[in-house]
């Protein structure tokens, strides 16, 4: 049986750390917005290479709040990849604005940058790049499009934690980042969380105001803030897991450099490029096939979990009715849709447990090619 990822395997390494943290934060007696948040918030903007980090809820709340201190509204559009988590999408939806679809390039699962100018609008305000699976979106050429049309760019990095673009670190690479702290993702808590990272000091402090009722003094509120803080217990172990997350991102990339190897040459498999100057983080390691159903069936059958992100594009949910994007409209997102499949991949995974997946694909390829 090999499961497609294993936290436990972490949290058993950190527990006496973990532990540890718990007794500190229960014996403080204070829950929310303490000094563990404050450290938290230092270490990971740091860690980054950026000014200001602030602490949210979860993911979510970090991109929409960003786009709501930007005042990006009604009226809007803001341009988003054609697939993603549905969360990318979300966040444009929670603050009112429309969200514009995007073609991913059907290599890398990034923004096709190419076809960002003919979406842009004068209603455009905002570029949201997601880093899907923990590959960096090309972000000068997204800068590039942003600076000449005077547009907002934030990072989707929820899965890209320590992630490298020309050496400059996934939360650096645009206007601001949001990061999500969900616990499988590269960097997890041990429930929800998520932050924005950026460099800029008004928008830093709106995000602090925003996420606490809107308040910078208590009882005083500038504006109709939100409730969605990074509380202390998950602040305190972020910290403690925090310091493991390069040699954690370190295993993926070996670990998915060993699939590569093994499936690079298989026929009727399409394995994940990295192209030069990137460091992936493999959050994800997805391969394509046209044969994705039936090899799925024959790696469940030999107790393999694998997992399908995602399996319907944003623009073919019906959540996204509404905008009227018939089938066929954005085939690329369609067909990665229709073809990518997850392999398990978790960072202490061992290498036999990869061949095992590796030589079960072959087998099945050998049947159906
Ligand atoms: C996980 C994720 C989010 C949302 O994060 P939550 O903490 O689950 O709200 C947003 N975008 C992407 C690409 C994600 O993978």
């Amino acid at each position: 049986m090999i499961p497609f990822c294993d936290i436990n395997s972490s949290h058993s390494d950190l527990k006496p750390e973990l532990d540890d943290a718990f007794h500190r934060v229960l014996s403080s007696g204070n829950l929310i917005m303490g000094e563990e948040l404050g450290a938290f918030e230092a270490e990971f903007a740091e860690y980054c290479g950026a000014k200001h980090c602030i602490g949210v809820g979860n993911g979510l709340d970090a991109l929409a709040l960003t786009l709501r201190a930007k005042g990006i509204g009604p009226g809007d559009e803001v341009i988003v990849p054609s697939q993603t988590f549905i969360a990318t999408w979300l966040a444009v939806s929670m603050v009112g604005a429309v969200p514009v679809p995007v073609e991913i390039d059907r290599n890398l699962y990034t923004l096709d940058s190419h076809r960002i100018k003919e979406k842009l609008t004068k209603k455009t305000a905002a570029i949201i790049p997601v880093h899907l699976y923990g590959l960096p979106a090309e972000m000068d050429q997204i800068n590039r499009i942003a600076i000449d049309a005077g547009l907002f760019v934030l990072e989707d990095a929820a899965q890209a934690h320590g992630a490298r673009y020309n050496g400059v670190r996934s939360g650096k690479l645009g206007d601001a980042a949001a990061f999500s702290f969900y616990p499988t993702k590269n960097l997890g808590a041990l429930g929800d969380g998520g932050a924005v990272v950026t460099d800029d000091d008004g928008l830093a402090n709106e995000l602090r105001q925003l996420r606490n009722y809107g308040s910078k003094k208590k009882y005083v509120h500038d504006t109709a803030g939100v409730n969605s803080r990074l509380d202390e217990l998950q602040a305190a172990f972020l910290r403690i897991k925090l310091p493991h997350l390069d040699a954690w991102n370190s295993n993926r990339r070996h670990l998915a450099q060993r699939y590569t190897d093994g499936l690079t040459d298989v026929p009727g498999v399409k394995v994940p490029v990295t192209p030069k100057g990137s460091e992936h983080v493999f959050h994800l390691y997805v391969i394509q096939s046209s044969y994705r159903d039936e090899l799925a069936a024959y790696l469940k059958s030999k107790g393999i979990t694998v997992l399908t992100h995602y399996p319907i594009a944003p623009h073919m949910q019906s959540a996204y009715a509404g905008l009227q994007y018939p089938s066929n409209s954005l085939p690329i997102a369609e067909q990665a849709a229709n073809d990518s499949l997850s392999l398990p991949l978790w960072p202490q995974m061992n290498t036999t447990e990869v061949d095992s997946v590796v030589t079960c694909i072959k087998e099945f390829m050998q049947l159906h090619s």
